[in-house]
């Protein structure tokens, strides 16, 4: 694996071909991290398996995304063949945030980092979460926001991996992921909990060190 975040140029295509891939797949908004997948100018990191972006709409100051270079639509798609591909993910995750981390300075819960799976994603393509546990981010505006990424909706990378390797399969509880979304604001830190975003953002602003 490439040590460096430098962009690699490993598998790409024409540029003829690729503006019309993009054009056709831009017609689906589920569709947009199949676009960032091929777009040079937002990458992070890409080696032969997987390539890092930032997510568009981070709900903590760093929040990125790993997504795998072959096109795998979800987490109902994997079985324990991808055992290896996850766990790479996850170490270039992990190593992509720590430089990060350590390139602007971040101390405490902003180098503080959870690494998973929404159990329901909205967007077409497999991609990890790596997010960094301040959640300070004018982007998190809902209570989905919120319980996404602190309830157990969130399936941590390495849960999935046991999981895939004792199972074979990811199975989600649907119903029970949805009724997460609805959870109270709780903070992810302490037990308090909150009837606004505003005033859990406000409490969260406590817990920075
Ligand atoms: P989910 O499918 O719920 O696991 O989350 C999809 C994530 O993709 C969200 O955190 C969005 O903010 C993020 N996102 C949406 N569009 C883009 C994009 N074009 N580039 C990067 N991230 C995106
Ligand atoms: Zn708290």
């Amino acid at each position: 694996m490439a040590s460096s975040m430098s962009p690699t140029t490993t598998k790409r295509k024409g540029p003829l071909e690729n503006n019309n891939q993009n054009k056709s797949k831009k017609s689906h908004w589920s569709a947009a991290l199949s676009d960032a997948l091929d777009d040079e100018s937002v990458r992070l990191y890409r080696d032969d398996l997987c390539t890092v972006i930032r997510d568009k709409f981070p709900k903590a100051k760093i929040h990125l995304l790993v997504m795998p270079n072959e096109h795998i639509t979800d987490l109902k798609c994997v079985n324990d063949t991808h055992v290896p591909l996850l766990k790479h993910m996850l170490k270039v995750g992990k190593e992509v945030a720590e430089k990060i981390a350590a390139k602007e300075n971040a101390t405490g819960s902003f180098a503080q980092f959870r690494y998973g799976y929404h159990a329901i994603p909205s967007l077409a393509l497999l991609h990890m979460h790596v997010i960094s546990q301040d959640f300070i981010s004018p982007s998190l505006k809902t209570k989905k926001h919120w319980n996404s990424f602190t309830t157990s909706y969130f399936l941590d990378a390495s849960d999935v991996i046991d999981d895939l390797q004792a199972n074979h399969a990811i199975r989600v509880d649907v119903a029970r992921m949805r009724k997460l979304l609805d959870n109270e604001l709780q903070c992810h830190e302490c037990p308090h909990t909150f009837p606004t975003i505003p005033k859990l953002k406000q409490h969260l602003m406590t817990h920075i060190y």
